[in-house]
């Protein structure tokens, strides 16, 4: 191995982890790194996974890639936030919109709302995200301005960002189809020297230590390198499969560990592109419905100790109603929880043969490009210093901790205790620190003081979208601004609604933007 570190890498897998993987390498290294990936032409991959969150836009941005270009191309749409159905009773909805939670006196609005809103929904108060999800709005206007422009583009200045640098909520992720990224991230990654092999992998051959030597693959024979990404998916045929590396589930806490997912054409009312996710609450479980350009996405993530496969699919089709005919159902196990260490020896796992939660609030995408970053920050030297392993290894799995923690919160705060799930999700256990944490959200509403200590994507502002929105643990404003006057909020709730129906009679519909979009590649 040459003195300046790791030269040579290899990805085993080519799901959206595999080519994320690739592709950012390329970016990050060009050719000071060799990147060889082996995928198979008979193992799929999982095919779903088409809502990210607002971070993604910096992997964009770190390939150089702008909208107009893969956006198209990804028949991807925007996604302003998650509109929640019926976690809290049969008809009702709310939002965690992508929105920074706006702060009068030293309060966030929230705390102004919970003392005397002006309505009863404090998404619809708080934050225009929401009328512009209701009025099906493009976030940018046709000339492309971002329609918080003043907030986050006025700069002008171009450079490569990451998540470090994430300061403010950024208004907009994206829905995207998975196996489209996957096929313009080949193309990228390919065209920058990364070699591409299909292949089945066959073996894992390790030396005396327990290092992989090399792997080993039907056609093409053994496959040498330095590092050995294991981008396999749920089965971490390296890392669990070769390296023996302990799974810790995260099921006593999530226990939805199926899903069910179709395809329906876009048609009818089913061509609403709405332009966020939305998840409504089941008998045992959640479906999800991600509108992209020309389909839907759609499926149900639930419990299989609460419901059968047959069940669910059966639900799901009732759901969806007869756009749905012609779409196969594709069923799914997931395997809910984390490798104890991502990172052993020359092997790292990344996607989810590292780890995954479940789909709630769209982390899988996040995760890769998170566990990415990370690598290159902790890209190994010739002496494969284990603190950096360490470090790498201890941020991973806190960032999937603390996810798991936002996920539980859903279920344990969700009012809705209609059925034996949604009232065991009120009993079941719950992470260490989140029961304190709980308490503490109740008389005062979650603060970067109070929320899981460590980066996992999620802001304070989210927990309390959420714990006002699913409605099942009480919550009250602080004394504070119950006594002090209250004239400027009412100004700035009033400001929100007018500045809501601004722009919603502004901005274009999301499929005119995108449509513009396209006439423009
Ligand atoms: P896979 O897609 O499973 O890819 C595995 C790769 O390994 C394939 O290329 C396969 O060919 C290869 N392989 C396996 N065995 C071999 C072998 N022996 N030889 C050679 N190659 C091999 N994430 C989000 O961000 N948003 C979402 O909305 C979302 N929804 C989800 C819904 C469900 C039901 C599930 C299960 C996941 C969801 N995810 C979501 C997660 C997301 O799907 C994954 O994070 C993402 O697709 C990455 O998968 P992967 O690349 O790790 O694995």
């Amino acid at each position: 191995m040459p003195g300046d570190g790791v030269r040579r890498v290899v990805i085993a897998g080519g799901g959206t982890a595999g080519w994320m993987t690739a592709s950012y390498l390329k970016a990050a290294f060009g050719e000071r790194v060799d990147v060889t990936l082996v995928e198979s032409a008979k193992v799929g991959t999982i095919g779903v996974g088409e809502a990210t969150f607002s971070t993604v836009r910096h992997f964009f941005d770190y390939l150089g890639l702008v909208e107009s270009e893969w956006m198209p191309e990804c028949n991807a749409t925007y996604k302003l936030g998650i509109r929640f159905e019926n976690w809290r009773e049969a008809g009702h909805h709310f939002y965690h919109p992508f929105e920074r939670l706006r702060v009068v006196d030293g309060f966030p609005l929230t705390d102004w709302w919970l003392a005397g809103g002006p309505s009863s929904r404090f998404d619809a108060d708080c934050f225009v995200i929401p009328a512009l999800c209701e009025a099906l709005s493009s976030p940018r206007h046709l000339d492309g301005r971002l329609f918080e422009s003043d907030l986050i583009e006025g700069s002008g200045r171009v450079y490569r960002t990451t998540l470090a640098e994430q300061t403010t909520q950024f208004p907009y992720a994206y829905h995207l189809d998975a196996a489209l990224l996957a096929e313009y991230l080949t193309r990228y990654a390919t065209r920058r020297g990364a070699r591409r092999v299909v292949d089945d992998i066959t073996n894992v051959s390790l030396d005396q230590r327990g290092w992989i030597e090399h792997i080993d693959t039907r056609e093409h024979g053994p496959i040498t390198g330095d590092l050995f990404i294991d981008c396999t998916g749920f089965r971490g045929l390296l890392i669990n499969g070769a390296m023996d590396m302990p799974f810790e589930s995260y099921q006593d806490s999530l226990p939805n560990d199926r899903a069910v997912a179709l395809r329906v054409p876009a048609a009818g009312r089913h061509s609403d592109m709405r332009p966020c996710t939305t998840a409504t609450a089941q008998e045992a479980g959640w479906i999800w419905t991600i509108p992209l350009f020309g389909r839907n996405g759609t499926g149900y993530v639930y419990a299989g100790d609460y419901c059968t496969p047959d069940q669910a699919e059966k639900t799901l089709r009732e759901f969806v109603g007869p756009a749905a005919d012609d779409a196969e159902a594709n069923h799914i196990r997931m395997r809910i929880g984390r490798n104890r260490e991502s990172w052993y020896h020359n092997c790292v796992a990344i996607g989810l043969a590292s780890g995954f939660v479940e789909p709630l609030e769209s982390t899988g995408i996040f995760f890769i490009q998170h566990a990415i970053e990370q690598l290159v920050k902790h890209f190994p030297g010739a002496d494969w210093d284990p603190a950096v392993r360490r470090s790498y290894n201890n941020t991973v799995a806190r960032c999937m901790d603390g996810v798991r923690e936002f996920l539980v919160l859903h279920y344990k705060g969700a009012k809705r205790a209609d059925n034996d799930y949604w009232r065991d999700a009120k009993t079941r256990v719950i992470p260490d620190g989140l029961a304190e944490r709980l308490e503490q959200w109740q008389t005062k509403l979650p603060d970067t003081e109070s929320v899981f200590p460590y980066y996992h994507g999620f802001e304070p502002y989210s927990y309390v979208c959420m714990l006002l929105g699913l409605g099942g643990i009480p919550v009250r404003p602080p004394q504070a601004v119950r006594q002090m006057p209250e004239r400027r909020t009412l100004d700035e709730f009033a400001f929100i609604r007018r500045q809501g129906a601004e722009l919603v009679a502004s901005l274009p519909s999301q499929r005119d933007y995108l449509a513009s979009l396209r006439g423009s590649v």
